[in-house]
This record gives C-alpha cells, structure tokens and sequence, in this order.
C-alpha cells in the first residue's frame, strides 16, 4: 500500500507554506507559526482533517495540536503530539526556541511531559523558510550536486526527545543539529520506495516482532511511527554507551499497543527511546479520537483539552 494522495496533499501543503513564508518575509522579516499552521491544514485537506475544540488558556504548555494517522483497513494507528516552531535567523545565528519557558518551566519539559499523559511521543514541526531564507543550512544526507532532502525542508519533523537531547549537549548550536536531524514531514508518509532494514543498536534485545518492524518494510502508520523512531535511533548511534540488555513493559493505559515489550535503553535520552516512540503505535484509534470524529467534542478527557485545541486526523 502506498499513499500517493495523501503525499501529494502533504507537498501541497509544504508548497504553500514556502509561499507564505516567502511573502510575509518580504513584508515584515517574518512570519507566524500559526499562519503556517492554517496554510499547511487549508493546501493538504481534506487528508489533514483538523478537529478543533476549546482549551482553557491556562492550560497552555506549548502543544499545538494532536495528530493521529490511522490505517483505513486495519485500524491500527499512530498518534504524536505536535509543537511547531519557527526556525529564526538572528544576524549570522540560528535559533530554533526550544529553552523557551513559561511560567510553568521550560516549554520542551511541559511538551514531553504532555506527550506521557497522552501516551504518544513529542514532536515539533519545524517551519524553516523557503530556500533563500535558510541558504547555508544542509541536511545531514546533503548531497551537493542535487541535494533531493534540502529542497523539502520548508516543513519539517523532530522527535521532541531527539530535540531535547540536542538542546542538552549544545544549547547555542541545536537550531542548526536540529534542521539536520529533521526530516520532511511528507517523507513520514508513502515513500517512492519502501523503507529498507533499520540498523538499531539496541536490535538483539528486541523481540522478534520488534526486529521485524525494524528490519521489514513498513506502511501506512507503521511507517509513521518507524520513521520517527529512526530519528532517535540514528541519536542513539552516535553515543557511544553500551546498550542496555534489558527489557521493560511500555505500559499504555488507555491504548492497546502493538509492541509492550520493549528494551529499556535510554542511550542519552532523558527516557528510554523505544517506549516513547512506539507507545504512539496502537492497535486500535483511541476512543476519544473517535469521538472527536463523531463531533463528541464534550467528552474529550482533561489530559487532551489540556494538552491542545486540534486533533488532526490523516487516513492511510
Ligand atoms: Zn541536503
């Protein structure tokens, strides 16, 4: 199965948001997240079906939206917390905003831990400029001659905990380790070509299935979820401490995930990496997805009206 469709909604989307950018740069230097936002939901509809509700504004902690993925023919699912943020040029320097803080501590603390209560990994959408805009910035595959990443990266994603690990190890650099890290958020989703086998250092503790998932090509929000998790586990191949023969249960008290048992690792990470990654992938679209489908926009539990006030919802 691949997604074409939904791929191109998603270049749609990108394309219009590098149109956006490009205009409001001219006009006053800048641009807003939120507009960003609303060009990327309005160019990829109706793939990208935003559900909006209200939120306490005190409940703020920096989350912007919700999104799950869900296979139409299975059910399974795939949800992630999403922050987006402006990548901002300050004279020669790069900065991305992630030791902001509020009242409440620091935003990527108040995201990550709103990403627990929810039980699906942290992410941030990175709006980076058109091509003028962030020249000088290479991906991290950059290949000179025709670089087919850079190109893309106007909207990009990032594991929050990949994020974290990088604001931690160079507060002053991360901007610029966080556009290489990213990816295009369009490659989350039907690829040209299936992803290939994944090296993972932690990948003879996995169970069997997890070495599947690992090894085989996946699809729809399978695929979601590896590409994520290929962010973090690439960060965890770069830090040279042994792994962690050990297991853990990754307990998801609301969902029904695909793998529980996973290695407890945590390489650098402030968690283990595994679990925060694959707890987004379920069996099963949580119930509360479903009644934000229907409309049922009362009974939202606290845990998500707190967190945000859009769910996205993106069939496969
Ligand atoms: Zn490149």
């Amino acid at each position: 199965m691949t997604n074409t469709e939904l791929r191109s909604a998603l270049v749609r989307g990108r394309e219009a948001v590098d149109e956006t950018v490009a205009f409001w740069l001219t006009v006053n230097g800048k641009w807003e997240e939120e507009t960003a936002t609303a060009r990327l939901c309005e160019q990829s509809a109706p793939y990208l079906r935003p559900i909006t509700f209200n939120r306490p504004q005190e409940a703020r902690i920096g989350a912007d939206w919700l999104w799950w993925f869900i296979d139409r023919d299975t059910d399974r699912c795939f949800g992630m917390l999403c922050q987006a943020k402006n990548l901002k040029k300050d004279g020669k320097r790069w900065t991305i905003g992630f030791d902001q803080a509020n009242k409440n501590g620091m935003q990527i603390k108040l995201l990550l831990s709103a990403a627990d209560s929810l039980d699906v990994p942290a992410t941030y959408i990175l709006y980076c400029g058109n091509e003028e805009y962030r020249a000088g910035l290479q991906c991290r595959a950059h290949s000179t001659s025709d670089c087919t990443i850079c190109p893309r990266a106007g909207v990009s994603v990032l594991s929050a905990l990949g994020a974290e690990y990088l604001y931690d190890r160079d507060p002053t650099g991360c901007a610029v380790t966080a556009f290489q890290r990213s990816q295009p958020l369009e490659d989350l989703v039907a690829p040209k070509a299936p992803d290939g086998a994944m090296w993972e250092t932690n990948f003879e503790s996995c169970t069997g299935d997890v070495q599947k998932f690992l090894n085989q090509p996946q699809y729809g929000a399978a695929r979601v979820a590896k590409q994520l998790f290929d962010q973090v586990s690439a960060l965890r191949s770069t830090v040279f401490t042994k792994a962690h023969p050990s297991f853990e249960l990754a307990v998801v008290p609301r969902g029904n995930p695909v793998y529980d048992l996973l290695p407890a690792d945590r390489g650098h990470f402030s968690r283990p990496y595994f679990r925060d990654v694959l707890r987004g992938l379920r069996r099963s679209v949580p119930q509360y997805v479903r009644d934000a489908e229907a409309g049922r926009v009362d009974r939202l539990p606290a845990e998500v009206t707190a967190a945000v006030d859009k769910i996205i919802i993106t069939y496969l």
